[in-house]
């Protein structure tokens, strides 16, 4: 989500006529886009800030701003933390963003924009008060011009008790399939290949026009129909609502891609009912046998918390009882963090010591990569469709991790023909990684590559013609 609102930011403020600058010494304008999912994210941008403020002495026209998630959570705070800084701007306020600095930089006065807070106001002043802000994309903003994110949907209602996210961005708002197409289509003109769906809880995704209610399903059927686009991708879903019409449009529409996110976050019931998940580890269990039974190649991740309040050993090993069990391609394990405002941190205590948190984090890590490496092995000597997405620049750390020497890749190299030979990265349909030699013009091609070795986060591909 934040990926896509600095997208959408840059690409509003281009329009507005600034230019973005590679280095820190050439910019009038900082701004900083911040998360606040964790203790850790918040206290990056802190530091980073702190960091900031000798420049600023020595340029006191220029305009630092925080933008997003940490914005909205910690307002004024944020002046009385870092005094240099001149803007806060919430996630629901983003469209305002070229006009307030305009505002700071002219009348050189500290500004806020914040929508409302979830619990003082009435229900549709706060959602009126989290705009949309999904303007129209340019080209330039995006890491690559073959992929991209829409969002579909806005904030959450689920109200996990551990979860910051719906007092930060908001009550659940879906967009119009309407706006969704034009800007799918426009994406398309613009040579894109893979789009990308996202919302907080996409399959609870529902437009009412009236007439007609319109579901996930409904926008896949509609975006299948686009011309250009190739593959459809969509995060994050919810472990409720995944009814078999969605399951089904995944396994019968060939543009998407089978592949689900689908964080479960514990799998014992009494941790699941602190978090107020509202379903069971048994039911968790029921819906990933219902999509590995319903789709096939399907592959499916997970995200898990540990160490959330009083979590036993017993609960713990439940977990790690669940990740044996589902077969995930891979998870992401984070160790839980208290955020104020939240009814786990009003309810419970924190009481997981960091030292515990850590060693469970690496328990289940570890089970985890032993199950990535294992499936991702059933791929070595199969020919697989990839997108092309880039250069790597990691890969080869990787290889020499995991002591592989067999198709010798390396940064640079050149063939006979002095054609310049690269190390690609690519994405099968189930999202895995796939390392490959080839040419740098390969980038946004889709195409077929024999997979020759894997290791638990990457698969290593090799084509007939580089
Ligand atoms: N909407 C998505 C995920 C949003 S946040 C969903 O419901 O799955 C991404 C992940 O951060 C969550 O899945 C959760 O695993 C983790 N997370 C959220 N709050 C957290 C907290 N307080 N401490 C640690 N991890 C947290
Ligand atoms: Fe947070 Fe739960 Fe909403 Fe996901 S579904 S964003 S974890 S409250």
């Amino acid at each position: 989500m934040n990926v896509l609102d600095s997208e959408l930011a840059a690409g509003e403020l281009i329009k507005a006529g600034y230019v973005p600058v590679t280095a820190k010494r050439h910019a009038d304008i900082v701004l900083f886009n911040t998360c606040s999912i964790r203790q850790h994210a918040e206290d990056k941008i802190y530091s980073a800030l702190g960091r900031l403020k000798h420049w600023k002495d020595q340029k006191p026209d220029a305009v630092i701003g925080v933008m997003g998630c940490m914005a909205q959570k910690d307002r004024e705070l944020i002046f009385k933390r870092a005094p240099h800084v001149d803007l806060v701007i919430g996630p629901g306020q983003l469209h305002r963003l070229a006009e307030t600095i305009d505002f700071v930089e002219k009348d050189r006065e500290k500004r806020i924009e914040v929508s409302l807070n979830r619990v003082r106001q009435s229900h549709q002043e706060v959602k009126d008060s989290f705009e949309q802000y999904d303007p129209l994309r340019l080209e330039q903003t995006r890491t690559n011009p073959f992929q991209a994110m829409v969002r579909i949907m806005f904030g959450c209602n689920k109200f996990c008790s551990y979860c910051i996210v719906p007092s930060v961005r908001g009550p659940e708002q879906s967009r119009s399939p309407r706006e969704i197409e034009t800007e799918v289509k426009q994406l398309a003109d613009q040579g894109c290949l893979e789009i990308t769906l996202i919302g907080q809880t996409v399959n609870s995704y529902k437009f009412d026009d009236g007439n007609k209610s319109r579901t996930l399903a409904d926008l896949f059927e509609m975006i299948h129909e686009v011309n250009g686009i190739r593959r459809i991708r969509f995060v994050t879903s919810y472990p409720i609502g995944m009814d078999d019409r969605l399951l089904l449009a995944i396994r019968d529409l060939p543009k998407v891609m089978p592949f689900i996110h689908v964080p479960a976050q514990s799998g014992s019931d009494t941790v699941l009912q602190r978090m107020r998940r509202h379903y069971t580890a048994r039911e968790y269990h029921d819906l990933i046998r219902r999509i590995y039974d319903t789709i096939p190649g399907v592959s499916v991740t997970s995200d898990f918390i540990v160490g959330f309040c009083g979590e036993t050993e017993n609960e713990f090993e439940e977990t790690m009882q669940m990740v044996r069990d589902c077969r995930f391609k891979n998870s992401f394990i984070f160790k839980y963090s208290a955020r104020p405002g939240t009814k786990a941190a009003e309810l419970y205590q924190d009481d997981i010591p960091e030292s515990v948190k850590k060693t469970r984090n690496n328990q289940l890590l570890e089970l985890q990569n032993e199950i990535s490496a294992e499936l991702n092995r059933q791929f070595v000597g199969k020919n697989i469709e990839i997108l092309v997405e880039g250069t790597s620049k990691n890969a080869s750390k990787q290889l020499h991790q995991i002591g592989f020497s067999g198709i010798g890749f390396s940064e640079t190299k050149k063939t006979e023909k002095a054609e310049k030979i690269v190390q690609l990265t690519g994405r099968t349909p189930c999202d895995r990684i796939v390392v490959l030699d080839g040419s740098p013009h390969l980038a946004g091609k889709i195409l077929s590559v024999e997979i020759v070795q894997a290791a638990p986060f990457t698969l290593f591909g090799k084509l007939d013609n580089p």
